[in-house]
């Protein structure tokens, strides 16, 4: 396995980063997560503009053009025989001496790895997963926004162990004021009297790729959508929920706390509509031109 590492490939034993890097020492840093169909990063752009968003918030310079990146991207792919692949792109502050100051990194540090997709197990889209609400809130959008992708995870974390302990796949987290918000690496759906619901990015979310796509696409099949803020008993009282990211795709959720659902046609048109327009980008991407695979 290669890993890129600061403008390199190198293998994976080599892909080394220093103790004093601020990533390490202080979660600072960005990162994005990307899903390859058959070849092609899906949504390569939105996911490169999110990146640059996330670094622009904490202050971060990308020393590099989006095209560099993307480039890099595939040559990671390419020299790790890699068509159906997870990405993961991290960019750290990088190393510094000890203090929270980022003018003590001169230099961020910059690591694409891909790895082979492992398919999730049918029987989680066939019978859907389980979610619990914990106890954990998220970020406050004033604190440490959850628009930002950032390396300081353990919001998440924290949450992600309450729903270890409760059984259950997922958590969903409230915000401070007890509105509904996000998956630890995911965003809600629900609907509720044929309504699509998710809550709207004032509630303090990760701006989806996948939820985003996924409120288009709705839109697009004429689905009465809401956006807005939302509290647990309307997640308790909906018909169908379902969660979204970038590797999940739409994933079916059968039961949340105590609270039981079938996996209803909503959810099934929303994951075949999305799994259409993958196909789509795929191909068209296909056609644009002689790719850095060089296989048309
Ligand atoms: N929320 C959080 C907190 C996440 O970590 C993720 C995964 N990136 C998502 C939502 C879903 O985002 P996307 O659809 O862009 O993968």
């Amino acid at each position: 396995m290669y890993v890129y590492l600061n403008g390199k490939l190198v293998p994976a034993k080599e892909a080394v980063v220093s103790v004093f890097d601020h990533g390490f020492l202080y979660g600072d840093g960005v990162y994005e997560t990307l899903r390859v169909y058959d070849g092609v990063v899906f949504m390569l752009d939105e996911h490169l503009s999110r990146l640059y968003r996330s670094s622009s918030l904490i202050g971060l310079t990308i020393p590099f053009a989006k095209d560099h990146l993307k480039i890099s991207i595939y040559e990671t792919l390419i020299a790790n025989s890699l068509r159906n692949a997870y990405v993961r792109l991290t960019v750290s502050r990088g190393k510094g001496s000890i203090g929270l100051d980022p003018d003590l990194c001169p230099e961020p540090t910059i690591v694409i790895m891909a790895q082979e997709l492992k398919a999730y197990p049918k029987s989680f889209y066939e019978k859907g997963i389980s979610l619990s609400i914990a106890k954990t809130r998220r970020n406050l959008k004033e604190a440490i926004n959850p628009r930002i992708k950032s390396l300081n995870f353990l919001n998440n974390i924290l949450a992600k162990i309450e729903a270890k302990k409760a059984g259950t796949y997922e958590a969903v987290m409230l915000n401070v004021n007890r509105k509904l918000t996000e998956g630890t690496i995911s965003n809600l759906f629900f609907s509720k009297g044929g309504i699509l619901c998710t809550p709207s990015l004032e509630c303090g979310i990760l701006d989806g790729i996948t939820r985003g796509l996924i409120v288009v696409l709705a839109l697009r099949d004429g689905l009465m959508m809401k956006e807005g803020e939302f509290i647990r008993e309307d997640l308790y009282s909906a018909d169908e929920v379902f969660i979204t990211n970038t590797t999940l795709e739409v994933m079916p959720v059968s039961k949340v706390d105590g609270q039981k659902y079938a996996i209803g046609n909503m959810t099934k048109l929303l994951h075949k509509a999305y799994r259409t327009e993958v196909n789509a980008y795929v191909a068209n991407v296909k056609a644009e031109g002689p790719s850095l695979w060089g296989y048309e």
